[in-house]
């Protein structure tokens, strides 16, 4: 079985902040990790592969420095990874995203399922599984915690909904997108880890030539959306912290809403 592993390096924060000025992402003093939900992905990849053996292709677009999250896969035990970096693909909204790297997928050629996370914690979209899934053509199965079983020509999925989950069959190839509660990603392994350092399993770097696009479809170019003004929301209201021990804190409070008449 071949199997696609989307990845998305991203900042270690929720908390993201913006420079007032240009509106951009403040990235220094910010440490880069793999999407939380990429890492499950992962885990479930190397999960099959130790059942029923597979080869495992990681794919990420990023700058260079998305290396370090590739690398971190390889150490996790996937098999080859490949890199989409290119000034073409800067300024993507979503769909140039999902455009770049389905064309990235038709390159890599034969495969049986693709894993990515459901949600990346800086964008927040969500929407770069299902639009992979749209510009190739195959079947996609999000919030996915569990996969049952492959068959011979499919493959059965468990996805959370808010009653409970639904149990899914469907025909392969086809993209799952995972959560959290799937598996627990194991650590990278560091003798995987060297090899990728030390060139072993080398991993490599497609810039738009390579996946055959032209830069007016990739990149800003490409991008059917532009974002216009990106701010911080202002917080309105000053919070107040009620100090002494926990009897004084509840006397104060209630002193507060009677002052306030809401009790
Ligand atoms: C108008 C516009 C302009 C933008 N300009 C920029 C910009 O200049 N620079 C910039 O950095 N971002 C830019 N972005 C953000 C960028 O488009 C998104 O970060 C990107 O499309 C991924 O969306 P997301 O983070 O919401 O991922 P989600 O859809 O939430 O991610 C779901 C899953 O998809 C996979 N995935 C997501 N992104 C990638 C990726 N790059 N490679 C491999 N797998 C991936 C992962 O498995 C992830 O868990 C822009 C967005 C818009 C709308």
């Amino acid at each position: 079985m071949n199997i696609i592993v989307l990845l998305k390096q991203v900042p270690n924060t929720t908390e993201v902040k913006l420079d007032p000025k240009t509106g951009n992402l403040i990235r220094e003093g910010i440490e880069s990790i793999v999407n939380p939900d990429d890492l499950h992905a992962i885990e479930a990849a190397v999960a099959l592969k130790e059942k029923d053996g597979a080869k495992i292709t990681a794919l990420s677009m990023g700058p260079p420095q998305a290396i370090d999250a590739l690398s971190e896969a390889m150490g996790m035990g996937v098999d080859e990874s490949i890199l989409l970096s290119d000034k073409a693909f800067a300024g993507a909204d979503t769909w140039a995203t999902s455009f770049t790297l389905g064309k990235a997928i038709e390159k890599i050629g034969e495969f049986d399922l693709i894993l990515c996370g459901r949600q990346a914690i800086d964008g927040d979209t969500a929407q770069i599984g299902p639009q992979v899934a749209e510009c190739l053509g195959i079947p996609q199965v999000s919030y996915v915690f569990e996969i049952e079983e492959i068959e011979k020509n499919g493959i059965i999925v468990k996805r959370r909904i808010e009653e409970g989950f639904e149990r899914i069959r469907t025909s392969m190839p086809a993209l799952l997108t995972v959560i959290g509660e799937m598996n627990t990603p194991r650590y990278p392994v560091v003798s995987n880890l060297l090899d990728a350092c030390r060139e072993k399993a080398p991993i490599k770097v497609w810039n738009a030539a390579d996946i055959g696009v032209t830069t007016s479809e990739v990149g800003l170019e490409g991008s059917f959306t532009n974002v216009i003004k990106t701010f911080a929301p202002k917080s309105g209201r000053a919070g107040e912290v009620l100090e002494g021990d926990t009897k004084t804190q509840v006397k104060t409070l209630i002193g507060k809403l009677k002052e306030n008449l809401l009790v």
